[in-house]
This record gives structure tokens, C-alpha cells and sequence, in this order.
């Protein structure tokens, strides 16, 4: 049996104490003749790993099972490909997104919806991960990736690029559309720039100022410093811009849910992109608040060829494989300005 190091996750526990451990464990091999393997080149570090890692989601199930290797959001090499394959040939490269696999059967996967399929596999809450050197998986849920886009910068795409490109068509984008922006990080960044591909006004907020810098130097037509004394914070956004039309929020924080609730005119979209909880508004008001998750393999391949034609940004950091655990912390410091990439 061939060996791949991974880093694996056996028991969930605070970062700090470097949960990650670095092992030598049997190869991915193709078991379905439709399987692809993928030697991974780059696997972005998403937030949600950190929550998983340090056991804040065991409420929602996640991880379903340990040991895991982390990691969701990963480009590579095609090696091998089963004798069904017929989309890819070795020597292709290929990206996987948080959804490693659905059932291709029921309503949600009929309607083009498979990521919110009952049965789907989630990259990463097993040991096919991100976090390692190789990963099987069935052509069907792989999305090719150009030859000339670098895997770092490809490999944020397929959690952060179809999360902030899925959140931005929630928010029914056209020409001079008010949008606000709530978190500017991995996501929001990528938002920022699918929004002004879409022709709309965009003004980002984030607690902190290096962010709105990275945001302004995207396009963003105005950016303002979140503050949670609500009440002045939205008459400033009042006496600047008035109300939005829409609000996306990607910041995982009840103040700033509802105050992005609050921001958006009667009748306006609101489009929670995290784990929104304990939300209020008044119905009287007309608004829709909708929630968002990933998106489909087809709307992956939006992303890759938009990326690719527009020459959107991704601003990612690289680190070796084995920094796993420190680049967590430093994201849970929030000491990574975007995206982190491990390197296999
Ligand atoms: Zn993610
Ligand atoms: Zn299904």
C-alpha cells in the first residue's frame, strides 16, 4: 500500500494545543472506475475548519466522525482516472469544493441544487481531505481548472470564490445596486469583486481597517469601520448612502446580522452567508432574508471562468502542509489578511 502524509485530526481540542498531527497514513486509491485521483497541489484553510477542529459545531454534527483530515477547498493534479472517466485525462488539473459527493437522485439533486442534498459527503469530515497529498473522487463533483490559473490562487475558489459568488446572485445584483458588504475576509474579498463584475455599488464594513483597505483597493465605492453602537453606525450609513438595497453578511456575529438587517431599505435582500442565528425583523417591512451555502458544480464553473476572464484577485498567503495548527491560530488571531493555502 502507498503511503500519503495527511495531517489528521483524531480528537477535537483548542488549537493552541496543535490538534493536527502530522502522519503517515495508506494512500487514496480509485475504488469506482468514475473516480478520478488527484495528487493536491494547494488546499486553501477555510474558518470553518477552525470551528470544526476546536469542536464549537458538535451541536450541528460536525465533524460526523473522527479521525478527519481537514481541508475543503483543494486544487491538484489529475494521476490516475478510472476506466469510466470521461471528463478528465491524467495530467488535468481539477479542484474539489466542500461537497464531495451527492446522491444524484432526489429533488434537490434533480433541480441542479446538489449541495443541499440529504445525503451528500462533505470534504474533509473524513479522511478524504484537503489536508494531504492525494484524494479520490467522482469526476461528476471535480471542476477542471485552466492550466495557466495557480493552484493557490484556484484553490480558494472552491470554498471561498462559490460562497461569495453564490452569496452576491442571492442578492439579485444589477448596475448601481447598493450593496453592503458585512466581513471582508477569504469571502468577502471575493464578493466584493463578483459584485463589481456585476455593476454594483458596493460598500464593505469590517471591524478592522486593513480589510476595508484590501476591499477599497478592489473597488469597493466606499468602506466604513463596523462599530456595534448600532443606532450611530446606521445613521452614518443613513447620512452617507441612505439605505441599501441589499445587504451580504459573511461575518459570523449576531450584532452584526442584525444590524445589516437594519441597514437595508423596506422591501430589500438580505443574504446570510454564515451561521445566522437568533435573527429578528419585522415583517411589515417587506424584507427577504435568505440563506446561502456553497453552490453547484455548475455554478464552480462560473467561478472558474469568470476568475479567469475578469482577472479577479485572490489574496492568499502560502504555507507548508506541516503549519496546519499555526496557521489556524493565526487565523483565529485573525493575523491572516485573506486566505491561507497549505502546500502539500
Ligand atoms: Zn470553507
Ligand atoms: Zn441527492
Amino acid at each position: 500500500m502507498e503511503k500519503m502524509r495527511a495531517m489528521v485530526l483524531s480528537e477535537c481540542a483548542p488549537i493552541e494545543t496543535n490538534p493536527l498531527k502530522l502522519s503517515e497514513i495508506d494512500r487514496h486509491e480509485i475504488k469506482k472506475q468514475n473516480e478520478i485521483l488527484i495528487k493536491i497541489e494547494a488546499c486553501g484553510v477555510c474558518h470553518s475548519q477552525l470551528h470544526g477542529i476546536e469542536g464549537d459545531w458538535k451541536h450541528l454534527g460536525i465533524p460526523p466522525s473522527l479521525p478527519t483530515i481537514p481541508g475543503h477547498e483543494l486544487v491538484g493534479k489529475v494521476v490516475q482516472i478510472g476506466k469510466d472517466v470521461t471528463k478528465f485525462k491524467v495530467g488535468d488539473r481539477a479542484g474539489i469544493t466542500p461537497l464531495l459527493e451527492a446522491c444524484k437522485n432526489c429533488q434537490y439533486c434533480n433541480e441542479g441544487k446538489e449541495y443541499l442534498c440529504e445525503s451528500s459527503i462533505i470534504t474533509g469530515e473524513s479522511l478524504k481531505g484537503g489536508y494531504t497529498e492525494y484524494i479520490t473522487v467522482i469526476q461528476d463533483f471535480a471542476t477542471k481548472v485552466p492550466e495557466n490559473m495557480k493552484p493557490e490562487y484556484a484553490a480558494p475558489l472552491f470554498c471561498a470564490g462559490i460562497t461569495a459568488f453564490k452569496a452576491v446572485k442571492a442578492a439579485h445584483p444589477r448596475p448601481n445596486k447598493k450593496i453592503g458588504i458585512f466581513g471582508i475576509g477569504g469571502v468577502g474579498h471575493m464578493a466584493v469583486q463578483f459584485a463589481k463584475v456585476e455593476g454594483c455599488d458596493v460598500i464593505a464594513f469590517s471591524r478592522n481597517q486593513n480589510h476595508l483597505d484590501v476591499a477599497n483597493r478592489l473597488g469597493a465605492n466606499d468602506s466604513m469601520v463596523f462599530s456595534e453602537n448600532q443606532e450611530n453606525f446606521l445613521n452614518e450609513i443613513k447620512d452617507k448612502h441612505g439605505m441599501l438595497d441589499a445587504a451580504i453578511v459573511f461575518a459570523p456575529s449576531d450584532i452584526v446580522t442584525d444590524t445589516a438587517i437594519k441597514s437595508v431599505k423596506k422591501g430589500g435582500i438580505i443574504v446570510i452567508a454564515t451561521i445566522g442565528e437568533k435573527l429578528s425583523f419585522i415583517a411589515f417591512e417587506e424584507k427577504t432574508i435568505r440563506g446561502t451555502l456553497i453552490g453547484s458544480t455548475k455554478d464552480m464553473e462560473q467561478v472558474i471562468k469568470i476568475c479567469n476572464e475578469e482577472n479577479l484577485e485572490v489574496i492568499s498567503e502560502t504555507y507548508p502542509l506541516e503549519k496546519a495548527n499555526e496557521v489556524l491560530k493565526k487565523l483565529k488571531d485573525s493575523q491572516i489578511e485573506a486566505r491561507a493555502v497549505l502546500i502539500p
